[in-house]
């Protein structure tokens, strides 16, 4: 089974409480900042819902809602502080913080859509505020304000909020471009309101041409009925008691008489040692960043964890190495541990050719036949060693001339160690092989393993540790190691006799 079309096993359940279809699966995002991998989450829980619904035959439309018509609420981390300016303004009429797409919508939107793309989600994306200007919202919008009554009742009972007296589910976009004009009056024939402006003065505003949109509570339950939708996943924050969902479920039974999605809540994803991920506090990973070090697969499957109704604790630093492992165990027939890819990626740069005979000399010569998915292996090895994934531990610089300096400070007897190993290392001897007779070499001669492979790390690294020494001994070549070894046992050897 292909990546794009994962079923996991709570998927599988969510569908199977979903009745017949056809069915619209929807997800909603409000464009305000940078949409993270948390958000992302909510995302391949619709994915994975939609899969399993089209495993069993039904007939399924995948949507994601950008909110872009949503106002402006804060000021994102980053966002010049002069934009307070543009607060109440929707997202899709704010200009480009950094002025490089059409709007302040456009600029958080596109770099999740690329890595959607990416990760060849194949959903088809609205823009809000799109649907506003071509009157999809038309019939629901004048629904909605003919029923003002109820809906601020609702709002009040499960808020447990007083409404203020001219509270209306619409709000207009006043001659300032801020949402949320004072309606006074509807003219449902023309699709219009009439409401006052911030000064008190009349204007009227075509809620078939976009002029306004709802407010957030009324426009969840209104769009459910717009779209048809049967399904939606949704975070914690809006599934609190009193939450938009409690709102929106009633008004949906109640004034738009549309039953209301199937639902599942997802919880959030921390950022081990950060917290919760969250763009108005600056605590993100965008998706892009993280497909810098992992295949769209790995990162479906990291996003959406064991089971997405529990917290996610992300680990990308010390625990990932191990998370790859399990990844490419369950997709590939003959994977090289990941640690290794470090290495190999370290040791041999951008030279693909150079990892595949380091490869092959490790014991892993299936791995280095496909150049393409080697070369791209490589690369989120590469990546992931660099700031501020790995762990000091995980790298490496071979020093490809000079003995490292740190050579100076091994004792007599890891020298001697060394020169044996030189003696006895024979081209073409494999990884294993290789880890064989650098611990028996060290029985051997009586010095403690732990103290034998810090020399040969020492040799190589200038580091007491480093990757599993078989094998990576084996990558860099006989020649080479061997050469190493011995310059390594002789020069400060004989340093030490001039002294
Ligand atoms: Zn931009």
């Amino acid at each position: 089974m292909s990546d794009v079309q994962y079923v996991p096993s709570w998927a599988q359940r969510v569908a199977e409480s979903l009745g017949d279809g056809p069915h619209v699966v929807v997800t909603g995002i409000s464009p305000s900042g940078n949409i993270h991998a948390g958000n992302l989450r909510e995302v391949l829980v619709a994915e994975a819902v939609t899969n399993a619904l089209r495993a069993r035959g039904e007939e399924v439309r995948f949507v994601f809602h950008a909110d872009t018509v949503d106002p402006l609420r804060k000021i994102s981390p980053g966002v010049p502080a002069n934009f307070e300016r543009y607060i109440g303004h929707s997202l899709s009429r704010v200009p480009d913080p950094e002025g490089c797409h059409d709007s302040y919508a456009e600029h958080f939107l596109a770099p999740f859509e690329a890595a959607l793309a990416e990760m060849g989600v194949e959903i088809e994306v609205l823009r809000s505020h799109e649907l506003y200007e071509s009157g999809f919202y038309a019939d629901v919008t004048r629904e909605a304000i003919e029923r003002t009554g109820e809906l601020r009742d609702i709002l009040r009972e499960v808020s447990g909020r007083e409404m203020p007296e001219h509270w209306s589910p619409f709000l207009p976009r006043t001659a300032s471009g801020r949402l949320g004009g004072r309606v006074l009056k509807h003219l449902p024939e023309q699709r219009c309101v009439v409401y006052a402006d911030e000064d008190g003065w009349e204007e009227s505003a075509d809620y078939g041409r976009g002029e306004g949109k709802l407010g957030w509570r009324v426009e969840l339950a209104a769009r459910w009925k717009a779209l048809g939708a049967t399904f939606e996943p949704f975070g914690k924050d809006h599934t609190s008691r009193g939450g938009s969902t409690d709102s929106a479920d009633r008004m949906a039974r109640e004034v738009f008489d549309y039953p209301v999605p199937g639902r599942y809540e997802y919880e959030w994803i921390q950022l081990r040692g950060r917290g919760a991920m969250s763009s108005s506090k600056g605590i993100v990973l965008l998706p892009g960043e993280l497909l810098e070090i992992m295949p769209p697969g790995a990162l479906r499957r990291m996003v959406l964890g064991r089971d997405p109704a529990r917290a996610l604790d992300l680990d990308l630093g010390t625990g990932f190495p191990r998370f790859m492992d399990e990844y490419k165990a369950d997709t590939e027939s003959d994977p090289v541990p990941f640690a290794h890819l470090v290495t190999v990626a370290q040791t041999v740069g951008e030279d693909a050719e150079a990892a595949a005979e380091m490869l092959g000399r490790g014991g892993y010569e299936e791995a280095a036949k496909d150049g393409e998915k080697l070369r791209r292996d490589l690369r989120y090895a590469r990546n992931w060693a660099r700031e501020p994934w790995a762990p000091e531990s995980y790298r490496i610089g071979v020093a490809r001339e000079e003995v490292p300096s740190e050579a100076a400070g091994l004792d007599e007897e890891q020298r001697r160690y060394l020169g044996t190993v030189a003696e006895r290392l024979r081209d073409g001897m494999g990884g294993e092989e290789t880890q064989d007779l650098l611990y028996s070499t060290a029985v051997e001669l009586g010095v403690k393993p732990k103290r034998a492979f810090a020399a040969v790390y020492t040799a190589l690294l200038g580091k007491k540790s480093g990757p599993k020494a078989g094998p990576f001994v084996a990558g860099l070549g006989a020649p080479f190691a061997r050469e190493r070894f011995r310059r390594v046992s002789e020069v400060t050897s004989s340093s030490k006799d001039e002294s």
